[in-house]
């Protein structure tokens, strides 16, 4: 739209934003919910006591600002991740971080869309290329054309995995690398090793970012990594394997310095990215480990027998670490599929992009709501 026809006084650099399109929240029916992969088990109720203590006994808080460096939530964090490893879906991961990670290696803020936003703006010069898949998370390309950054968008292989050395060409040239592992629409993961190999290959003075949103429904974090590698920043997210997509609340995980630089855009455009609600709320969900074990492989549990019956079924569907799959149908687009279950009242995800206009990217909910998804996609 060109606003400025209609409003004169715009600054010009806001016809220019391309904004990002979230999954469609509509109103005019009860949809099943599988196209934003969101949780479909609530956060536990010991989350909810906590935020409900805070709104009745201690509500005379609510008046006061919040905590700006949300440091009992940076604790938190930390003794959660050293706890889990940063999988919750694997027992041995929490044995693999040999190291301690520490609260001042922590930064909190108001959903990992903000914290990517901050690390655009701490870390990513304009007169060189970002390096990012092709395919990946498709709020990437608006921060770079909200911060006027180019990118350097690099196919995914045949298979739909990450092509490491396109990712590693002409890297001296960069300004940093991004990606989320495992990858968003496809729910493909590097592992560990690879990203070690990348690193070694990759230049120290620049940043090299993964975005691990949905680590926690895989095999694999990269935090052991950030022992060897003080160019390495992690991003992660409470929405997912937390159930907090509702509350916004997303992390960095890095070395100290990159901490600090980070706080400082944050301290630059808003003091307080999170409220004491979300503070307290999410402080909280991090000492109900075995409760989130729980429902992440729960999650993954569903996710695998999905996998298999789609298959059965005659859908190509691509190995997912995460909670949802990206899966095809010969002759189908990626839009009729999605229009077919929709009609039958459940709402999932297609992409009109060239390359991925054919997959439809489905998350994973409960065992009733898989099955009722399932017989919708055999009638396609
Ligand atoms: N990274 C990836 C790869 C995602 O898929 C998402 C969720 N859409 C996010 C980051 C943002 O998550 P949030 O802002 O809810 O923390």
């Amino acid at each position: 739209m060109d606003y400025h026809t209609i409003i004169p006084m715009l600054a010009e650099r806001l016809s220019h934003l391309n904004p990002y399109k979230p999954g469609e929240q509509p109103s005019d029916r009860d949809y099943i919910k599988l196209n934003a992969n969101e949780n479909p088990y609530p956060p536990p109720e010991a989350v909810t006591e906590e935020v409900s203590w805070l709104l009745t006994s201690s509500r005379k808080k609510l008046g006061l600002y919040p905590d700006p460096d949300s440091t009992k939530l940076r604790e938190a964090i930390a003794k959660h991740l050293n706890q889990t490893g940063g999988v919750l879906a694997s027992d041995s991961a929490a044995g693999e971080l040999h190291f301690e990670i520490t609260p001042d290696m922590v930064y909190c803020g108001n959903g990992s869309d903000e914290v990517l936003s901050f690390l655009y703006y701490a870390f990513f010069d304009n007169d060189a290329p970002l390096i990012t898949p092709e395919f990946s998370y498709s709020f990437y390309p608006v921060y770079a054309g909200f911060y006027n950054i180019q990118l350097r968008k690099v196919p995914l292989k045949s298979d739909f995995s990450l092509d490491v050395e396109g990712m590693l060409k002409d890297a001296e040239s960069s300004t940093g690398m991004l990606f989320a592992n495992p990858n968003a629409p496809t729910g493909i993961a590097l592992s560990r090793a690879e990203i070690r190999g990348m690193l070694e290959r990759f230049p120290k003075d620049k940043v090299f970012v993964v975005d691990e949103a949905y680590a926690d429904f895989g095999k694999e974090s990269v935090l052991p990594l950030l022992s060897d590698f003080p160019n390495l920043v992690v991003v992660r997210t409470f929405s997912k394997s937390l159930s907090f997509a509702g509350m916004r609340m997303g992390y960095i995980v890095a070395a100290p310095e990159l901490i600090r630089a980070v706080t400082t855009v944050k301290n630059s455009v808003n003091h307080f990215p999170a409220d004491i609600i979300c503070q307290t709320a999410a402080a909280a969900a991090c000492s109900h480990t075995t409760y989130y074990r729980g429902t992440t492989v729960s999650i993954v549990t569903t996710r695998e027998e999905f996998r298999d019956s789609l298959i059965n079924a005659g859908w190509e569907v691509l190995p997912s670490q995460t909670n949802f799959v990206f899966a095809r149908k010969a002759g189908k687009t990626g839009r009729e599929v999605y229009e077919a279950v929709k009609a039958k009242g459940i709402l999932i995800r297609h992409f009109d992009v060239p390359g991925i206009s054919d997959f439809v990217r489905i998350t994973i909910g409960t065992p009733e709501q898989m099955e009722m998804l399932l017989s919708a996609m055999e009638e396609i």
